[in-house]
Order: C-alpha cells, then sequence, then structure tokens
C-alpha cells in the first residue's frame, strides 16, 4: 500500500544518513586525532577538552591494603571495599554494594545528591570486619570515582566543569566535588579521606593496567561515552607543570563532546539534541552511548506512525514519550531470533502498548534497532582509531611487536552484543589485518571500581 512504502521510505532515507562508509570512518579518526593534539595544545582549543587526569603514575600491582571506592557516573552508584595483597596475592577480596539514585535528586541540590551517598557509603563501611578496622586516629582512604567533566586541580580536588546523562544539579557546577563528598562525610561522622578522584575512564585504565601491562586506553560504553589514554607528558603543551618520573600523564578526552562534520547526522539526532537536557553538547555521546540509542529509534517509529500510519490509523500514545524506549529494550528486540519475532512482539506491546503487530512491522523495528547500533558501534571504533593514531599505535613498525590492550566497560558493551561485535569487527577493518593483529579490545568488568581504590592506595597519605 502507500502508506507501507512510505513507511518503508522513512526508514531507507534514515539508513542512507547514518551511513558510516569505512572512508568516512578513516575522516573520522583523523578528525579525532587533530581535535586530541588541539585540546592538548591549549585549554578551550577543542571541543574535546582532553583533561588532564594527576594520574602520571598506573598501578604495578604491588598496592596493599583496604581502601574503598565510590563510583557516581550514572544512574546507579557503587560502593566498593578492596582488599590488596601486594605482588603476589594481587586482589585479595572485594565486596560491593549498589544503590539507584532517585530521579529527583538527579536534578536537584548539590547538598542532597551528596548526602544521599554519604549516608549510602556510611551503610557500607558499617559491615566493614572488625580486623580491617582502622586504628584510631587514622582514616579510611576512598578512590572516587566521578564520571563528569571535572577540571582537576590536584590528583584528590577538581571542580564540575558541567553534569551529562541526565543530571543537571547547577549549585555544584563550579564547585570542588571532593569538598563537596567531604562536607557530607563529616555531617555524619564518617571518617574517610578522599585520595584520589577519577572518572569511570581512569579507574578503568587503572584496573586494567594492574592486571595488564599492556593496557594503554579504556573506554565507557555505558549511560554515556568517554575515553582516556596514556600520553606523553612532553606532548601536551598545556601541562605546565613539571614533567613527571614516569614521563607520561593520563589523560581523560571527555570525547563524548567530540564533534566533527563528518558525523553522519539526522534530523531526528538534531532534535534529540535541542530537546535534551544539555543542546548543543556531547554531540558523539548522543550518537552512540546507551542513553539515546533506544531514544533514536522511538524518534524513527514516531514520525512512522505520524506520516505512514506504521501501526494503524491512531499513533500510539506511549510513543510520543520521550525515552519510554530504552537500550536495553532496544537490545532485546534487536536480538530476538525467533522466527515469529516473539520478544519484539511482546516489547511493543508491554512499552508501547501497541498490539497485535505484524511480522513484517516487527522486521522492520529489527531494521531501525540494527540501523542505529550500527552507526553508534561504527562511530565508537573510528573513535579509537583515532586515539590509536594520535600515539602513533595504528600500524605496525618494522621490527616492533608492541602490542596495544584497549580496555572497555560500560553496560552498554557488557551486554549489547551485536553492537559490541561490530565495534570490534570495524576495528578490524580500519586497521588492516597486519596492525589488527597488535591490537586488543578487552573487556575490563568493573576494572573502574577497582581501578579506583587502587589509585587510592598509590596516592595513600600512610605511604
Ligand atoms: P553507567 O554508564 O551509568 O555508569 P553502566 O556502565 O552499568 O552504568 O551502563 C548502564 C547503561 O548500559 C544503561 O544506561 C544502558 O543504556 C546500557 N545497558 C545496560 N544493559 C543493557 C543491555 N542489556 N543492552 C543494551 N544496553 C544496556
Ligand atoms: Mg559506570
Amino acid at each position: 500500500s502507500r502508506k507501507w512504502s512510505r513507511a518503508l521510505s522513512i526508514v531507507k532515507e534514515f539508513e542512507e544518513k547514518c551511513g558510516t562508509p569505512i572512508g568516512k570512518l578513516r575522516q573520522l579518526g583523523d578528525a579525532m586525532d587533530v581535535e586530541m593534539h588541539a585540546g592538548l595544545a591549549s585549554e578551550g582549543g577543542s571541543k574535546l577538552s582532553m583533561l588532564i587526569s594527576y594520574v602520571d603514575n598506573l598501578p604495578t600491582g604491588d598496592e596493599e591494603g583496604l581502601f574503598y571506592a565510590l563510583d557516581l557516573g550514572g544512574t546507579n552508584f557503587r560502593v566498593l571495599r578492596v582488599h590488596l595483597g601486594g605482588k603476589e596475592k594481587g586482589v585479595i577480596g572485594q565486596e560491593f554494594d549498589e544503590v539507584s539514585i532517585p530521579p529527583h535528586l538527579m536534578t536537584g541540590s548539590s547538598e542532597g545528591l551528596f548526602d544521599f551517598i554519604a549516608a549510602a557509603l556510611a551503610k557500607f563501611v558499617e559491615s566493614e570486619p572488625e580486623v580491617f578496622h582502622p586504628p584510631s586516629g587514622k582514616l579510611r582512604e576512598l578512590g572516587f570515582t566521578f564520571s563528569f567533566p571535572v577540571k582537576q586541580t590536584s590528583i584528590s580536588s577538581g571542580t564540575l566543569i558541567k553534569w551529562t546523562k541526565g543530571f543537571s544539579i547547577e549549585d555544584t557546577v563550579g564547585e570542588d566535588v571532593v569538598g563537596e563528598l567531604t562536607k557530607s562525610l563529616e555531617k555524619i561522622g564518617l571518617n574517610m579521606r578522599v585520595a584520589a578522584l577519577v572518572n569511570d575512564t581512569i579507574g578503568t585504565l587503572a584496573g586494567g593496567r594492574f592486571y595488564d601491562q599492556d593496557v594503554i586506553a579504556a573506554v565507557i560504553l555505558g549511560t554515556g561515552t568517554n575515553a582516556a589514554y596514556v600520553e606523553r607528558a612532553h606532548a601536551i603543551p598545556k601541562w605546565k607543570g613539571l614533567i613527571p618520573k614516569s614521563g607520561d600523564m593520563v589523560i581523560n578526552m571527555e570525547w563524548g563532546n567530540f564533534r566533527s562534520s563528518h558525523l553522519p547526522l539526522t534530523g531526528y539526532d538534531q532534535d534529540l539534541d535541542a530537546e535534551s537536557l544539555n543542546p548543543g553538547e556531547q554531540i558523539f555521546e548522543k550518537l552512540l552511548s546507551g542513553m539515546y540509542l533506544g531514544e533514536i529509534v522511538r524518534r524513527v517509529l514516531l514520525k512512522m506512525a505520524e506520516e505512514a500510519e506504521f501501526f494503524g490509523d491512531t499513533v500510539p500514545p506511549k510513543l510520543k514519550i520521550p525515552f519510554i524506549l530504552r537500550t536495553p529494550d532496544m537490545s532485546s528486540i534487536h536480538h530476538d531470533t525467533s522466527p515469529d519475532l516473539k520478544v519484539v512482539g511482546n516489547k511493543l506491546r508491554d512499552i508501547l502498548e501497541i498490539s497485535n503487530t505484524s511480522l513484517k512491522t516487527r522486521k522492520i523495528v529489527v531494521e531501525l534497532c540494527d540501523i542505529v547500533a550500527t552507526r553508534g558501534a561504527r562511530l565508537a571504533a573510528a573513535g579509537i582509531l583515532g586515539i590509536l593514531k594520535k600515539i602513533g599505535r595504528d600500524t605496525v613498525k618494522a621490527g616492533e611487536k608492541q602490542k596495544s590492550v584497549i580496555a572497555l566497560d560500560g553496560g552498554l558493551f557488557e551486554h549489547y552484543t551485536k553492537f559490541r561485535v561490530c565495534l570490534e569487527e570495524t576495528l578490524k577493518e580500519l586497521l588492516g589485518d597486519e596492525a589488527a593483529d597488535t591490537v586488543v579490545v578487552k573487556h575490563a568488568n568493573d576494572g573502574s571500581g577497582i581501578g579506583a581504590a587502587l589509585l587510592a592506595a598509590s596516592h595513600s597519605q600512610y605511604l
């Protein structure tokens, strides 16, 4: 029918605009490399802030003692306790607790959020075995993974530049987040010192390095997306401090804010951005991270419902609700292998209250998920290519046998199999066989928590 072909043409047009041919991905890798240089050259020199982390030494494996970590960066936060046993014993034990953040605290007051976190941490500390209680006068030490853009002022302090990923609390912006947390800890009398402030990419890099000395970069694909890597300190013109003994400095790229004319942006992406909490910002993140993938699919489906009666002669009301289609549900739809696409049918019914969908309708829905996930995964691969280019590891030099391991983490990478496989295949394709043999993408399962605890250990005031 005419309506059906109209629906198909909306999908086709969307697919064309989402196209990521290998040549375009190479241009994006080059653009990422160029922006990395610019961001390292001067403050504000690029959309990539290329933040200096003050981490100039990554874990060696010798770290010892009991350390805490706190991971705030999305809809949940985690508290961890890690018992490190040094070279021989490694991680002896670890326990964690996960708490979801009530949505009203994500847009309320700074005090409200940090009081809530401090209270959860205090409750977790209560379960500490007595043998580990610190002697009087000694403070417990904590690595604080705070995954929002921070202008670091030392290893253990930094001011919030802006919120992302659905957080929006005006009075925290410009404040030292360690100061905010410390105030709340003191208020409830919890004796703990923040020894290291990092974000999840730095934590993942540190955790990855603890287990594998070839780890040179970390990428997070979760609610948001970001990357960190090890740079040579003398290649950072904006760094005015001393060159560290290691010669290295870890850089938090804040790559979610990457932007380039080569990015395949569609009208749907432009509308999503315009209606977001942070219009004009985090454009790369809005194309590929877990917070947004399902929402992009919803927007295309809504257009098809409105302009081509894709779900019948009325537009399903639920389809008009922003963010109602979450990326984990999109992933279930995309991975449905049943002959009648039963999972797709159930998801459409349960989430969008659209019942009795035909098989051919379901197939189109799956195809849309594929278009959106494929674009995102391929863009992520192009970003990784950019990092490898920047540090000269995208090609194999004659006689050299260096290995480059990239630690990947985040719920999207971990659970969205088709996304992960597409990312890995695209990276191989971009590198070519020879260089691809030297680059390994490794899932660092919750490396960020352990990484923060490790950095707290290596920056302990009792060393
Ligand atoms: P955060 O990024 O908030 O720190 P995670 O790394 O755990 O937390 O990532 C959570 C995100 O991962 C969710 O917001 C969601 O977008 C994505 N995600 C979780 N489970 C799945 C899944 N099964 N399929 C696809 N994406 C998922
Ligand atoms: Mg996280």
